[in-house]
């Protein structure tokens, strides 16, 4: 049953907002924008003058080259990794023991390619353990912390890597202090990976052991480059969109999950597709003048990222990307050619298009953090054959109880998520049919955090 509520046509108004608020197209509803306090107050925190000064640091290490020395005090990949997790540690402090610093080291073979000889490796990883410790819910949010020049096996030359990706370690460490005080129930790990740029060595690792102990990764957002706002070649200026990549198809299926996949139509329906759009509408509910593009890809032509080990692991992973690139300062030597400078260089960051993306970065993280468990066993009654939809399911067995639940509405051929029912029961009879549309559930607590939503499975 659809509960009509004041509360309910509020809601369900107020939803749509994430589709609509940059858009604004002429002719349509008035939209509501409801935001958390807490959230918003955060949001406000992250300061465009940290961003930058954070990036200024992580520059002037010379090189984070993965292979570079381990010994030298102030250069290469050592002593940005150990400023790093100085760093951590201090906004540690505020996390009454609750956020932990650690440098998760790994071992990596030489593979005659861009691991010339074994080596040992390091990710920079703070924990911020949940509140509630029966909550296994796990998110991570991570940049790459190593450099890289015009040649990937050159370990000493300068390579500040300002945007690729100290734009990403940067966003990660602001949203690590301002989140280490606030109390979420489940755990959050910021991280600044390393060997990214010899082939996602740092996020494999971390991806691996995920996967080996089994965690309940939720959610793992990459940021990689998101400080650029201006184009070579196009000449393009753009400071209010910004790209997320997710994967269409799993990257893993078993037999059964592919013949489900066909026979739901789920191709634009994955985890991973679910967290994108999630994002757009958090992000776009809490961030002004930012609208979020959907790239309906897992990844640029010829580019990788660290989000890619996770999601060939099962756990849903996201990139969020500038909306336009400047190969003029990505992978190239520090130099000047005829007038032109090139080199990835902290004064080509636009810091306050810069604050933006990490906002998006963490009204999501905190939304999802704060919210009731996804509603479990969500299907799809096909029994009859009918002109509406019979959707059921059940409470998540653990965490918050949910206050009720968006079923979520949309057209075949539409991107994003186009209407919202508020429901307190668990189950649902909508008067359009199964046919003709797709659907999905989030679990929503009293204040509005929503889960992420879950694609139904056929039932008899
Ligand atoms: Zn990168």
């Amino acid at each position: 049953m659809i509960t009509r509520s004041t509360l309910t046509s509020l809601l369900a108004v107020v939803l749509m907002a994430g589709l609509y608020f940059t858009n604004l197209p002429t002719g349509t509803a008035q939209t509501i924008v409801r935001q958390d306090e807490e959230i918003k107050k955060m949001v406000e925190e992250i300061s465009a003058a940290n961003l930058e000064a954070l990036v200024r640091k992580l520059a002037s290490f010379d090189t984070r080259h993965s292979l570079s020395t381990l010994k030298d005090k102030k250069k290469g990949v050592g002593a940005a990794r150990e400023w790093v997790k100085a760093e951590f540690e201090k906004y540690a402090q505020a996390s009454s023991g609750r956020m932990t610093v650690e440098l998760d080291k790994y071992n990596v073979k030489a593979n005659g390619q861009r691991i010339p000889q074994d080596v040992e490796l390091a990710n920079v990883m703070a924990t911020l353990k949940g509140t509630d410790p029966n909550d296994d819910r796990v998110l991570i949010i991570s940049g790459h912390l190593d450099s890289r020049n015009t040649d990937i096996m050159d370990a000493k030359g300068k390579a500040p890597g300002a945007n690729d990706d100290g734009s990403g370690v940067a966003a990660v460490m602001e949203l690590a202090r301002i989140m280490a005080s606030r109390q979420f129930p489940a755990t959050i790990i910021f991280v600044a990976v390393t060997g990214e740029e010899q082939g996602l060595l740092g996020a494999r690792h971390l991806a691996e052991k995920a996967k080996a102990q089994n965690w309940n990764l939720i959610a793992m957002l990459n940021n990689d480059m998101i400080g650029n706002s201006s184009s070579d070649e196009t000449e393009l200026r753009n400071n209010m969109q910004v790209r997320i990549f997710s994967e269409g198809i799993p990257a893993v299926e078993t037999e059964e999950q592919a013949r489900m996949r066909r026979a739901t139509n789920r191709e634009n329906d994955s985890e991973s597709r679910q967290l994108a759009r999630y994002m757009k509408e958090i992000g776009e509910r809490y961030v002004d003048q930012l609208e979020v593009k959907l790239v309906y890809r897992n990844d640029r032509f010829l580019r990788g990222g660290d989000h890619t080990p996770f999601s060939q692991n099962g756990f849903p992973a996201i990139r969020v990307c500038e909306m336009n690139e400047n190969y003029r300062h990505q992978h190239q030597d520090v130099r000047v050619e005829n007038g032109v400078q090139y080199g990835d260089l902290p004064e080509f960051i636009d810091y306050e298009y810069m604050r933006k993306n990490a906002a998006l970065n963490l009204a999501s993280l905190a939304n999802l953090a704060w919210a009731p468990y996804a509603p479990a066993n969500v299907g799809v009654n096909i029994k009859n054959l009918t002109n509406k939809t019979d959707l059921q399911w059940e409470a998540p067995a653990k965490g918050k109880r949910p206050a009720g639940y968006y079923v979520l509405m949309r057209e075949t051929s539409s991107p994003v998520w186009e209407k919202k029912f508020f429901v307190q029961d668990t189950n649902v009879t909508l008067p359009y049919s199964k046919d003709n549309y797709f659907f999905a559930v989030q679990a929503v607590d009293a204040e509005g955090h929503e889960s992420l939503p879950v694609f139904p499975v056929p039932v008899r």
